[in-house]
C-alpha cells in the first residue's frame, strides 16, 4: 500500500489493502447475473450481522440518504428525534426540512437518552416514529438500546428507526429481538470500507407503514428498494465496487467469528480507556454509557489539542480528531473500530504518550 497518514478518527478509518483490491476489482455490469449472484452472496451474510429475517438492502448514498429515506417513509403523525450529540441533533433539522412534524428529546451532549423520557412523549400519542442513534460518535455515548427498545415495545403503532453507524458489526445489536423496525448503517466506520455507501434493513410493520405514505419518490423509496431486492437488484446503477469490498469484508468478519469481533472491539476500546485515565484525562462521556468502537476524550488537562493532532501526524504519520464542532479542543476522538488489533491500539497510545 502506498505511504499514507493512517486514519484514527472516527470515520472514514484506515482501509486494508485487501479491502482495496476487491474495491477495484474489474467491472460487472448491474443487470447481470453476475450481479444477481453478487447481491445473492453477500446477503445471507449481512442478514446473520444485522440479526434479521428481513431483506437487507443496499444503497448508494451515505448514511444521511437512509436517516432522510426513514424520515420520508415513515413519518406521518409525528417524529420523536432522540437529540444527544451532532449526527443526532441534525436529524431532527433533516426531519423539519422534510415538512415532517418533528419534536425534540434534547439532552446536554455527553449524557445518554434515558427510556422513561422517551416513554413520557410517546404517552402523548403524538408521534408515529422514533428516530434514535444508538453510538453518538461526535460525544462517544451509547445509548441503552434494549431498554428504549422495551420502552417502544409498549407502543405497537410506533415505528423505530435507529443509525448504527457507528457501532455496527464491532457492538452486537439484534435487530429482530430488539424489535428495531429500520437499522441503518453507513460503510466507512466499523465495517473499514471506503465513504459514501450503506446498508439497512425494514420491518414488516415498517415496509406496511410505507406503502401508505405519499411523496416518497423514487431514489430512496423502500418499497422500491424492496421489489428490486426479490430480483436480486437495485433501483438505480450501485457502487458496485463497494458491493465488491463488502463480500470480502464479509467472509473476513465470518472468518474471525461474530463473537470474536466483538471482542476484540471491547478490548481495543478498554486499552484506550485505561491510557485516558492512566494520562489523567477524563471521558466526555457519562459512566456507562460509553460507546466501545471510539473514545471521545474530555480536554480535562486543558492541553492544545490542535497541537497534539498536528503532532502526532507529523511526527508519526497517525490521524485522530480533534474535536467535532462545538466540543473541538474541548475534545478529541480516537477510534478502535474496524480493522484495529490490540497491537495497532497500543502503538497508537505509544504514539499519544510520546508527543504529549
Ligand atoms: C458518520 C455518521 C453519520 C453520517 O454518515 P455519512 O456517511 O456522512 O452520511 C451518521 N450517523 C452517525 C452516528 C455517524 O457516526
Amino acid at each position: 500500500m502506498i505511504p499514507h497518514d493512517k486514519l484514527f478518527i472516527p470515520g472514514p478509518v484506515e482501509v486494508s489493502a485487501k479491502t482495496m483490491a476487491a474495491f477495484s476489482r474489474p467491472m460487472i455490469g448491474h443487470r447481470s447475473e453476475d450481479f444477481k449472484n453478487l447481491y445473492r452472496d453477500v446477503h445471507p451474510k449481512l442478514q446473520k450481522l444485522f440479526a434479521t429475517k428481513q431483506p437487507v438492502f443496499l444503497s448508494t448514498s451515505s448514511a444521511w440518504g437512509v436517516m432522510e429515506a426513514s424520515i420520508r417513509n415513515l413519518v406521518d403523525r409525528g417524529v420523536l428525534c432522540c437529540m444527544c450529540g451532532a449526527f443526532s441533533d441534525k436529524w431532527f433539522d433533516v426531519a423539519r426540512r422534510c415538512g415532517k412534524n418533528a419534536e425534540p428529546l434534547q439532552v446536554d451532549w455527553g449524557k445518554h437518552i434515558n427510556p422513561k423520557d422517551v416513554d413520557a412523549k410517546l404517552a402523548t400519542g403524538k408521534f408515529d416514529t422514533v428516530v434514535l442513534i444508538h453510538s453518538e460518535t461526535s460525544t462517544g455515548v451509547m445509548n441503552p438500546l434494549p431498554e428504549i427498545c422495551c420502552t417502544l415495545a409498549k407502543y405497537p403503532d410506533v415505528a423505530l428507526v435507529v443509525d448504527t453507524v457507528s457501532s455496527f458489526s464491532g457492538v452486537k445489536i439484534d435487530m429482530d429481538a430488539l424489535g428495531i423496525d429500520v437499522m441503518l448503517t453507513g460503510t466507512q466506520k466499523a465495517l473499514a470500507l471506503p465513504p459514501g455507501f450503506s446498508l439497512f434493513s425494514v420491518s414488516e410493520k415498517a415496509l406496511a407503514r410505507a406503502e401508505k405514505i405519499p411523496n416518497r419518490g423514487y431514489y430512496f423509496d423502500f418499497i422500491e428498494f424492496k421489489k428490486q431486492q426479490a430480483e436480486w437488484m437495485t433501483q438505480s446503477t450501485p457502487s458496485i465496487g463497494h458491493i465488491h469490498a463488502l463480500q470480502s469484508k464479509l467472509a473476513e468478519i465470518f472468518e474471525e467469528g461474530l463473537d470474536a469481533r466483538f471482542a476484540r472491539h471491547a478490548r481495543t476500546n478498554t486499552l484506550v480507556h485505561d491510557w485516558v485515565r492512566r494520562a489523567g484525562f477524563d471521558f466526555f462521556a457519562e459512566e456507562g454509557f460509553r460507546t466501545k468502537t471510539l473514545t471521545c476524550v474530555r480536554n480535562s488537562r486543558g492541553i492544545d489539542v490542535a497541537k497534539l493532532v498536528r503532532d502526532l501526524r507529523t511526527k508519526h504519520h497517525l490521524v485522530i480528531d480533534g474535536g467535532y464542532g462545538p466540543i473541538k479542543g474541548k475534545s478529541f476522538r480516537l477510534s478502535n473500530m474496524g480493522d484495529e488489533t490490540e497491537e495497532m491500539v497500543s502503538q497508537l497510545l505509544a504514539c499519544l504518550d510520546d508527543v504529549l
